[in-house]
């Protein structure tokens, strides 16, 4: 198993439960991949603020089973959303909680909406009745298919634009409207559950990456944190031989390839055989997500989760719920959209922004902007029609991750989903 965030753990641990023998094979020093803990200022915080659904059912029951419940791991709130635009101190766009039924939802979108014209709510609520329950035919972006619903530019520009971004990490007039349909539906359209918004409570690793690798350890499979793949070649036997880039290498009989596209398709050997598989994970395309942390001097009283219009960056979260109460998270998606800066001037910015729309906050006393550079997947119309698949033409050969599951952007479920697909097709392919 090659890589150890949420897709190669879970990969793991299916394998190992089904008492096959692991080898866990990690290049960085902590486990999690792009969903993993770092200390900051000797506080601990995670790479990337994350923000789960109830509907995340299999990473949810992933956790669950390493010990980590979801009921002590992440605070639940009921799905509602308060959006703030800079100087005005009530909110731009308010979905209050309430069940999220149609009926719940389109109440709801109706006093979102006081300033609009009637006839023009009355379109916006139907139009977003229809969203919720009917599919696109064809894939195209999200613009086009809020305008085809008559979404109202208002409404677009202060719920489904900021939505569209914390779903899909990809920008409304590139974002693929199938897959934002999936996801609203799944989470919804399917009761209160599952649109329940669950905010982690404990550093990220503590979530599943570090029990999931205690328990294999505890079943004897062997992981190696902080070793490098730099090669797959067949072995002459049956099986492979990895390589690393010490020049040390190791024999597998089977092989998950749980690594994000970039480096899949730096693994993946040059044959004619595997060309197809390299194209498709070349075409994956990316895109990169910062979190801007910011400390204050004082522990901060904030509501768990509000959205942030016409700023640096979209959605700010209080770090009190993880054990940080002088902290607070901002995040910034599709943030390859904005002028490149440096850490320092972009968490200045931030800081300024969130001045201007909540003075009470006043200075921080100091920042840090984390950057990831290929977060997510390019989510963008048409991705679903050439996803890899987790099989190769080399059998015994298998990929894994967030980028290969359909009709979901990149996300821990679908880190999870894939994990425990590639690890099925193992099982049930091994001689
Ligand atoms: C800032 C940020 C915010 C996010 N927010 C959310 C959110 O709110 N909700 C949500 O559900 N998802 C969110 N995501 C997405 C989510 O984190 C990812 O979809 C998920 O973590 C991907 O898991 P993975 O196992 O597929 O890939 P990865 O996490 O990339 O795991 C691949 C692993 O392979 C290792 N590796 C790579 N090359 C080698 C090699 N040559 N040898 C050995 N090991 C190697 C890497 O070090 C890594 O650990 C966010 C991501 C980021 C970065």
């Amino acid at each position: 198993m090659i890589g150890a965030g949420w897709a190669g753990l879970t990969a793991a641990l299916a394998v190992a439960r089904a008492g096959l023998p692991v080898h866990l094979i990690e290049a960085a020093t902590t486990p999690g991949g792009r969903a993993r803990s770092l200390t900051l200022d000797d506080v601990p915080l995670d790479n990337g603020q994350h923000i789960l659904v109830g509907a995340c059912h299999a990473t949810l029951a992933q956790m669950r089973s390493v010990g980590a419940a979801p009921e002590h791991c992440l605070q639940a709130l009921p799905f509602g959303l308060r959006l703030f635009a800079p100087g005005q101190p009530l909110p731009a766009l308010a979905l209050e909680p309430r069940a999220p039924h149609l009926p719940g939802l389109a109440l709801s979108l109706w006093r979102a909406l006081p300033g609009q014209p009637l006839g023009s709510r009355f379109r916006a609520v139907l139009g977003a009745g229809r969203m919720l329950r009917h599919p696109p035919r064809n894939d195209v972006s999200v613009q086009e298919w809020l305008e085809h619903h008559r979404q109202p530019p208002a409404l677009v520009h202060a719920l489904w634009e900021p939505l569209c971004l914390a779903i899909m990490n990809t920008p409304l007039r590139q974002a693929s409207a199938c897959i934002f349909q999936h996801v609203l539906a799944e989470a919804l359209n399917r009761g209160a559950d599952t649109a329940r918004l669950l905010i982690p409570t404990r550093p990220l690793g503590a979530l599943f990456p570090e029990p999931a690798i205690a328990e294999l350890r505890a079943r004897g499979g062997a992981v190696e944190l902080g070793r490098r793949i730099t090669r797959i070649e067949p072995s002459e036997g049956a099986g492979y031989r990895l390589h690393d880039r010490r020049g040390a290498h190791s024999n597998a009989r089977a092989v998950i390839l749980a690594t994000a596209p970039s480096a899949t398709a730096r693994l993946l050997p040059d044959t004619p055989e595997l060309r197809a598989t390299r194209q498709a994970v070349h075409q994956m395309g990316a895109r990169s997500i910062c979190t801007v942390y910011l400390r204050y001097a004082r522990a901060l009283s904030l509501p768990p989760l509000q959205g942030l219009l016409d700023q640096h960056g979209q959605w700010l979260i209080p770090r009190a719920l993880a054990g940080a109460p002088h902290w607070l998270a901002v995040v910034i998606s599709a943030a390859d959209d904005q002028p490149a800066r440096t850490p320092d001037t972009r968490w200045r910015e931030v800081a300024l922004a969130l001045r201007a729309t909540f003075p009470d906050l006043g200075p921080p006393l100091h920042g840090h902007a984390i950057c990831e550079r290929r977060a997510t997947l390019d989510a963008r119309v048409g991705i679903d029609r050439i996803r890899p698949s987790s099989t190769t033409a080399w059998s015994g050969l298998y990929l894994a991750g967030d980028y290969l599951t359909p009709g979901l952007p990149s996300t821990l479920e679908a880190a999870v989903r894939s994990g425990l697909e590639s690890a099925h097709k193992l099982l049930e392919n091994l001689p």
